[in-house]
């Protein structure tokens, strides 16, 4: 994505201070893909930073279901869902992760990914890294082969995309 598009995509989206709580300021995405041109704009800056083949998009639920999709269909390949735990019917594994208080986990289906499988990670946005970086664990450890990151937004100063590179993830964010 060149300046001009960046640009394009960031004003699409909107800030709204203190959502789900006092201090947060929550980057909505939803202003980005009710315009057409936002849309698109998002979709294809994903699939114009990703190398190489991929064989599926893992999408991080819930605002990573909305890029996984629009950019697996781009680049010829299936879709993985990563879902908060209890909620995929077959058998799965799961990964826990830090929260600021507690701990949360989100799982795959055991069978989704064929070992060795090229898989693209795909979510909305990232801040502190702990929600993708579990997602990696949590691939890999399901015989995935995970090199790539993709969202819409980075939040550099959380750290969470160097955190993600000293994983081995080559991350691109459309803006930050
Ligand atoms: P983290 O695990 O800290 O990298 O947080 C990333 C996850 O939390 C993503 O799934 C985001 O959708 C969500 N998230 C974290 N911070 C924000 C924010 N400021 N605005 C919108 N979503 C956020």
């Amino acid at each position: 994505t060149d300046g001009v598009g960046r640009h394009e995509i960031a004003r699409r989206i909107r800030t709204i201070a203190d959502f789900p709580k006092p201090g947060i300021q929550f980057r909505d995405i939803t202003t980005l893909i009710l315009d057409p041109e936002g849309l698109r704009l998002a979709v294809d800056g994903m699939v114009g930073a990703v190398q190489g083949p991929i064989d599926l998009v893992a999408g991080i639920e819930a605002r990573g279901f909305v890029f996984a999709p629009a950019v697996a269909l781009a680049l010829g390949a299936g879709v993985v869902l990563i879902r908060k735990d209890g909620k995929l019917p077959g058998a799965t594994i799961a990964e826990d992760y830090a929260l600021e208080y507690g701990t949360d986990r989100i799982a795959i289906h055991a069978d989704a990914c064929t070992p060795g499988a090229r898989v693209l990670l795909v979510d909305d946005l990232i801040a502190t890294g702990g929600t993708a970086r579990a997602a990696v664990r949590l691939l890999r450890k399901a015989g995935a082969t995970v090199e790539q990151a993709c969202f819409a937004i980075d939040l550099p100063d959380l750290g969470g995309a160097d955190a993600l590179r000293a994983d081995g993830i080559t991350v691109s964010a459309l803006v930050a």
